[in-house]
């Protein structure tokens, strides 16, 4: 059987300052590529006995919208080589789920239908998302089976892949024939996998997952910040033939996932209330920060100042934060090298999210040109250059050149920051931080501070998606068949 995979992935921040343009992207081309998928599609055709065709596969770190031209030509560009690769038997995809280009509020959408124009309708298209995403009607149209991730930080992607090849692999030899339902829980929020209900929810999914006639199940948490039509969140579930089957549990899930939303949120921390508690670290493990508002992963500029800011007002010492995206402040230290001590302006200065720009008295520690994290078990990605600059009051700052969120206690070691006897580590993420760095941490903080990712999901300006959601209306449901 031949195999065509290919992806286009990226999540779009509709609020935020910048667009995606040509240079955020990653374009991996051909079996020669080198992106993260590529070990796992050598071993599962190996297994099979399958012939693969890697096509075009491009992913960018979160921003604003692509601009036009820059989704077309790459869109265009996978499309060719699919024509070239035809006939083909099946056709995976890797996408987000939630980019959005100039013209095109549903990237995904446009490029599953484009796909499906070029192999007809009796070719079996498998598509992986990212959970947070917006499952659209025209995603599903063109599809034949759709799978998110279940876990958030996303360690089963890999997982969640391997089980997409299995059942289009299956459906493309006759031997199921995927149908879903949607249930549209009408929600917006985020949902940590790492601790209880979610925990024993993903479980539930799990188990429905063996019920006779069930091929997969999903819980599409949404992105929030994404103003588009259908965002929010969403549980699907895909059956062998059965569409009553697939109804029933997609509500029987929407309404448990309904029922848990009260205990679900991420708890957060005001800013005083975590600079209390690291005033108070005497001893132990140190606390993992997570200033969870200046994600990269989320569309965040990753260079706020909050934080940073109220370390210094307090004097507390004996921190590391990271990663910084400032490239002044990057080329300055390469300029001025290993040991150099100087006044460096840091941060502050993307946006009105990211506060305002701190003056520090520094020491260079660390240069690397090629500094790099390791994500989620995937392997190491690049930060592009990383810098350690430390100051008198015990700050020990990572700057990087490429804006991307924590993921690695590499981001710091690498650079020669020892993390063990910190007070604390402040980590420019949301949630995926939480995999690698959990087990060393006394206690994880989520803190929210007035960067672009603020939690205050009733309050997001939407202008495309309705605003009948919870937890903007307390009953989404009236006027909507639950
Ligand atoms: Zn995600």
């Amino acid at each position: 059987m031949k195999i065509f995979i290919a992806g286009i992935a990226t999540e779009t921040n509709t609020f935020a300052m910048a667009p995606t343009g040509a240079g955020a992207w990653t374009v991996y081309r051909g079996p020669a590529g080198g992106s993260a998928w590529q070990p796992i599609v050598e071993r599962l055709a190996l297994h099979g006995g399958h012939e693969v065709v890697l096509g075009l596969l491009a992913e960018a770190h979160p921003d604003g919208p692509t601009v036009r031209a820059v989704y077309e030509h790459l869109r265009d560009e996978l499309l060719a080589g699919l024509q070239a690769a035809m006939p083909v038997h099946a056709v995976l995809l890797p996408l987000h789920g939630a980019m959005v280009a100039d013209g095109y509020p549903d990237c995904e959408g446009d490029l599953i239908a484009r796909v499906r124009a070029v192999v007809g309708p009796a070719v079996p298209i498998g598509v992986e998302l990212d959970l947070h995403c917006h499952l659209t009607h025209k995603m599903l149209q063109s599809a034949d089976i759709v799978i998110a991730y279940k876990e958030y930080p996303h360690t089963d992607m890999a997982a969640r892949f391997e089980e997409l090849w299995r059942i289009t692999v299956a459906a493309a030899e006759g031997r199921v024939r995927p149908v879903t339902a949607v249930h549209d829980a009408r929600m917006l929020g985020f949902w940590h996998t790492t601790r209880e209900p979610m925990k024993s929810f993903v479980q539930r999914m799990q188990a429905v997952e063996r019920e006779p006639g069930v091929l997969s199940v999903s819980f599409g948490h949404g992105f929030p910040w994404g103003d588009v039509p259908e965002a929010g969140a969403k549980v699907w579930v895909v059956t062998d033939g059965d569409p009553d089957l697939a109804a029933r549990w997609a509500l029987t899930l929407g309404r448990e996932i309904w029922s848990l939303r009260h205990q679900t949120g991420a708890r957060q921390s005001s800013l005083p209330a975590a600079l209390d508690q690291l005033q108070a670290w005497h001893a132990g493990p140190p606390i993992v920060v997570a200033d969870i508002a200046d994600n990269a992963g989320g569309g965040a500029s990753s260079d706020s100042t909050f934080i940073l800011a109220g370390l210094l007002e307090r004097g507390i010492g004996n921190v590391a934060l990271g990663g910084f995206y400032d490239l002044g402040a990057i080329q300055v230290c390469r300029d001025a090298g290993v040991g150099a001590r100087l006044n460096l302006r840091v941060g502050g200065k993307l946006g009105p999210a990211s506060g305002h720009p701190v003056d520090l008295a520094v020491t260079v520690r660390a240069i690397r040109a090629d500094h790099a994290q390791s994500v989620l078990g995937l392997g190491p990605r690049a930060c592009g250059w990383g810098v350690w600059v430390s100051t008198d009051e015990g700050l020990d700052i990572v700057l990087i050149s490429e804006r991307t969120q924590v993921f690695g206690t590499d981001l710091y070691t690498g650079l020669g920051i020892e993390l063990g006897r910190k007070r604390a580590v402040v980590v420019k993420s949301s949630q995926h931080f939480h995999a690698a760095f959990a087990p060393l941490a006394s206690q994880v903080l989520y803190v929210e501070t007035p960067g672009l990712l603020r939690s205050d999901f009733a309050h997001i300006p939407y202008r495309h998606r309705d605003l009948e959601v919870w937890p903007r209306v307390e009953d989404p449901w009236q006027g909507h068949a639950p």
